[in-house]
């Protein structure tokens, strides 16, 4: 493929992935958690929040990320087929998982029941191996983890598995359910039921590397729950977990992601024309339209229909979706302004340049901004800026 056939990808829709914002980060993240001894994960599951999973753990580690976590035991095995050699962990496993793979891989694969274990050990033998497990506590969260109840047979079990050569049980860790709401009062009865049951694993007879509980939201504003490692997603990608706990410049952070559009049309119309299908949009007088070529099937929501923000060629004020949100194309009110065709079309990005956030357009979603970003599509290339 030419540079030219390349960059002609790029004309229609891009998104833009800062690593040098990417990096700076990380930095802070980590000096965020280093005065208390913790050590940084770099979440990159789900194609790195839809940044793009390899160049993005390549700069997170370049950025001294101590560890890599994805979701997917295949998510981190396409890491180590890119050259990762780190610590790298991956947390979501389903019985028929490629334990194997993850053994000979030298993952941290996390264990949340007797069936995983039971599946990990099997492995172990065939493999010659012992697996790197780390045993998941159900704090209070009520997704994936081992509840209270059933700690002290799952411990034992690893124990003994750890007893055989099978296994090494290296970490301990949990998740929060609301730790991006400062306060409540769950976070403070999770906390207390991690360090029991920490403790009753330790006295049991495991010593673990690691013991980790905290997200983005827990490793901005909670001390007390870093342990020996934080776990950031979101805040990695320089997007405040909640708007309750402020913006992403008032956290330090600087957004990594810009997506773009070229405007593909610019026409005059006439007073009450509607817009879109189901015309839930008319205008309210003569008036310019821009056409803008990205929709649904790029990940763009339906639900931002008459809502989501975008700002046209640089200037002015933010346009709005004009009616809905179709497959491939969405169209906004230019309200009589004209931009040539071909001028810029910026849905998101850092917002210093005037132009809208993920968190905007998240509200305009009824979501949250992690799944604005995740939810941007194949179909919109990637361009890396500052590797
Ligand atoms: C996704 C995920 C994280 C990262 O959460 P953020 O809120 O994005 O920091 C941490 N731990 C687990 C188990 C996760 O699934």
């Amino acid at each position: 493929m030419t540079a030219d056939h390349q960059s002609s990808r790029h004309v229609r829709a891009r998104a833009e992935i800062d690593l040098d914002a990417l990096r700076a980060n990380v930095r802070t993240l980590r000096a965020r958690v280093a005065p208390g001894g913790a050590r940084l994960m770099a979440v990159v599951k789900s194609d790195a929040y839809g940044h793009g999973m390899v160049p993005v753990a390549r700069a997170a580690r370049a950025a001294g990320a101590d560890w890599l976590g994805t979701a997917t035991p295949h998510e981190a095995l396409a890491l180590r087929a890119a050259g990762d050699e780190g610590p790298l962990m991956c947390w979501l496993w389903t019985p028929g998982d490629p334990w194997d793979a993850g053994i000979e891989a030298g993952l941290d694969m996390a264990v949340s029941a007797p069936w995983a274990l039971a599946e990990v050990t099997a492995a172990a033998r065939r493999t010659g191996r012992a697996a790197r497990i780390q045993l998941k506590a159900d704090t209070g969260l009520g997704r994936n983890g081992c509840q209270p109840a059933d700690w002290p047979e799952l411990v034992g079990a690893a124990l003994a598995a750890q007893a055989a050569g099978e296994v090494l049980v290296t970490g301990l860790w949990s998740h929060f359910a609301c730790a991006d709401e400062p306060g409540h009062p769950s976070i403070a009865a999770q906390l207390d039921v991690f360090r029991e049951m920490v403790a009753y694993a330790e006295k049991a007879g495991v010593e673990p590397e690691v013991r980790h509980i905290a997200n983005s939201a827990a490793a901005l504003t909670l001390p007390e729950a870093h342990f020996d490692l934080v776990r950031a997603g979101i805040a990695t990608y320089g997007i405040a977990p909640s708007p309750e706990l402020g913006t992403a410049a008032e956290l330090g952070l600087r957004p990594v992601m810009t997506l773009s559009a070229s405007v593909a049309l610019v026409k005059r119309v006439p007073e009450g024309h509607g817009v879109s299908y189901g015309h839930t949009y008319h205008t309210d007088r003569e008036t310019t339209l821009g056409l803008v070529p990205l929709g649904y099937a790029d990940g763009i929501p339906r639900h931002a229909s008459g809502r989501g923000p975008v700002r046209v060629g640089g200037t002015g004020p933010w346009r709005r979706v004009a009616g809905r949100v179709a497959m491939d194309q969405f169209v906004v009110d230019l309200g009589g302004d004209t931009v040539p065709p071909g001028a810029r079309a910026v849905l998101f990005g850092p917002g210093d340049g005037g132009e809208p956030t993920v968190e905007d357009w998240a509200e305009a979603s009824d979501t949250i901004a992690y799944e604005i970003v995740t939810r941007i599509s194949g179909r919109v290339p990637r361009v890396y800026l500052n590797e």
